[in-house]
């Protein structure tokens, strides 16, 4: 989206500054970017916008894009999370090579580190608890207050440092802080943590170590132990951007990458924090993590979407300064423009009414061509068998039709896509008086569903064969928020409040085309004016499983339309 950070169209503000730097020979005209997640849980649509932007920009400056694991914080993080994370980046098209890293693997070359800037009268060991830390750090209004080990000499505090490695005290019991000043104005940059004593399993370093070193001090070394050039984040570490590069400075490293900072992707009607998907998950109040009402990327490919889409989402929110709110219809309009193109065309019927037609003969079997895709005749054609039974959906037939009904009803016509007009002749019921089948005749005139004379039909139907079709289960999906921000609302409630009570909505004993039985997760179809779906991993030929995507109805160009109106 063009706005006033992004200099010309194509050209965001990050683009801008790589090429500025490739025209001035910064880093030898170099471009190296990395992707850092913690594997601390799966990754989500913010996640995949992170990814396309780093991985992009090394594509398309011919530079290289590193996927590193950003494992410090033992405890919380996990090989499944590890595992999922690489599959979702390779899902989504991007391949880091041979540069696949884990901030672990550098926990010695930290530790040396740390030792350097102790040497240097840059770093002590603080005895402070957590809460002194906290109390002695100040507010924004005022300065913070040295802490009393602050002029340790460099003997005790190498002395220290070392007995922190060796286990000789307990967790907590002192953690080593960087030497910068205390009266910044910057919280950051008040003597912040660099090394805290855990007694924690490290899922790849086991129990080797008991000292582990903070995020901010972590980063910026991997990302130039790396040769990063532009290191990527989000807006929150804006303001971490003095200690990230007070670390670079203070330390011989081979390179000093510069922060940018770009906005995080918020979605409506959605959660998008680890920490809240993690809740959702293990609470039970989803699935698990791949549960298609989450905006997790292996969520989103339960649901059928795909990379294509997901891609193209990300090139279109583009990259901004400002924090907003993204909403979830410009997802499903990418998700729809990739699949009109090239979704395959079934018929599927969701809520079946049989239909019999009288006049057509039992036993008798024809086949009627169908287009694949109608935007791409490519796609071909292929034959749908007819016969004297077929289902269509309860919705299609009114006994009673308002006015502007425009489908079945007594006495009317209507016409079955690629086959024929079929009128209402009867209505079946059962002893408590629902419909239970129409009784019908055709016109074995209008076969391809048109007629000689040009008789107008109200509208057009799907169908399928009684004797023809798979029984399927269809899953349809509602957003996972009965609002679209939990934090925008007048009362502040637990986001677990609004939770829609209707997100999830199953349909057992809809009536397939019998092909579809086959159909694998990662293949899109479009149900004839039911929507996009794909073939759920639970799903087998013998009990297929379809997920809906997304419906037809594209609502984002009114909703950008008021949005620009705004
Ligand atoms: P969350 O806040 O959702 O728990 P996180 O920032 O803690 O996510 P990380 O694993 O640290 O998750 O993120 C890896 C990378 O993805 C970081 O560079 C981070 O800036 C980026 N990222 C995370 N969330 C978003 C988002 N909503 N939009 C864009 N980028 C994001
Ligand atoms: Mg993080």
């Amino acid at each position: 989206m063009a706005n006033d950070e992004n200099p010309a169209p194509g050209l965001n503000f990050i683009r801008a500054i790589i090429e500025a730097d490739i025209q001035a020979g910064k880093n030898g005209g170099r471009v190296h970017t990395r992707f850092p997640p913690e594997p601390n849980g799966y990754l989500h649509i913010g996640h995949a916008k992170s990814i396309c932007l780093n991985f992009g920009l090394a594509r398309d400056y011919q530079g290289l894009c590193n996927l590193r694991f950003d494992d410090t914080n033992p405890g919380k993080e996990d090989v499944e999370y590890v595992d999922s994370i690489m599959a979702d980046v390779r899902w989504l098209g991007f391949d880091w090579a041979d540069r696949l890293y884990y901030a672990s693997d550098y926990f010695d070359k930290l530790y040396e580190f740390a030792e350097h800037l102790i040497r240097g009268g840059k770093a002590y060991v603080c005895d402070l608890t957590p809460d002194q830390v906290r109390q002695y750090r100040g507010t924004l209004t005022e300065c913070g207050i040295n802490s009393p080990c602050r002029e340790r000499s460099i003997e005790d505090n190498l002395g220290l440092f070392r007995r922190m490695r060796a286990g000789e005290f307990p967790d907590g019991a002192y953690v080593l802080r960087a030497k910068i000043d205390m009266a910044s104005p910057n919280l950051n940059m008040r003597d912040p943590v660099l090394y805290r004593i855990r007694r924690e399993s490290h899922h790849r370093t086991g129990d080797r170590w008991l000292i582990y070193p903070m995020y901010d001090y972590t980063h910026p070394i991997s990302d130039a132990l790396e040769g990063i050039t532009h290191s990527i984040c989000t807006l929150e570490f804006e303001d971490h951007r003095p200690f990230y590069d007070w670390v670079l400075d203070n330390l011989p490293v081979p390179c000093h990458p510069q922060q940018i900072e770009f906005a995080r992707l918020n979605l409506n009607y959605t959660v998008m924090s680890k920490r809240k998907l993690l809740e959702l998950v293990e609470k039970g109040h989803v699935r698990g993590w791949d549960d298609p009402r989450l905006p997790t990327v292996a969520g989103l490919r339960r649901r059928g979407y795909s990379p294509e889409a997901i891609r193209a989402f990300a090139e279109t929110v583009g990259v901004a300064k400002r924090e907003s709110m993204v909403d979830m219809a410009l997802l499903e309009h990418c998700l729809r423009e990739d699949l009109n193109r090239r979704a395959l065309r079934r018929m599927a019927v969701l809520r079946p009414l049989k239909v019999v037609i009288t006049n057509y003969p039992a036993g008798k079997v024809e086949e009627v061509d169908a287009e694949n895709n109608p935007e791409d005749p490519g796609a071909g054609t292929r034959k749908l068998p007819f016969a004297r039974e077929i289902w269509i959906e309860q919705d299609d037939f009114r006994e009673d039709p308002p006015r502007k009904f425009f489908r079945l009803s007594p006495g009317k016509e209507i016409r079955l896509k690629h086959a024929y007009y079929i009128r209402c002749d009867e209505v079946v019921k059962d002893g408590s008086g629902n419909i239970v089948e129409l009784r019908c005749t055709y016109d074995p005139e209008s076969r391809g569903g048109w007629t000689k004379d040009g008789r107008k039909v109200l509208g057009t139907s799907h169908w399928v064969s009684a004797a023809h079709a798979a029984d399927a289960e269809v899953r349809l999906y509602d957003k996972l928020l009965s609002v679209p921000d939990p934090a925008a609302e007048k009362e502040e409630k637990d986001f677990k409040e609004y939770l829609s009570p209707n997100s999830l909505e199953i349909l057992k004993g809809c009536k397939v085309e019998r092909s579809l039985a086959a159909a694998k997760p990662g293949e899109y179809f479009q149900f004839l004016r039911q929507g996009y779906f794909s073939a759920d991993p639970d799903s087998t030929p013998e009990r297929p499983v379809f997920n809906r995507s997304v419906t037809l109805r594209d609502t984002w160009a009114k909703i950008e339309k008021s949005q620009r109106e705004k």
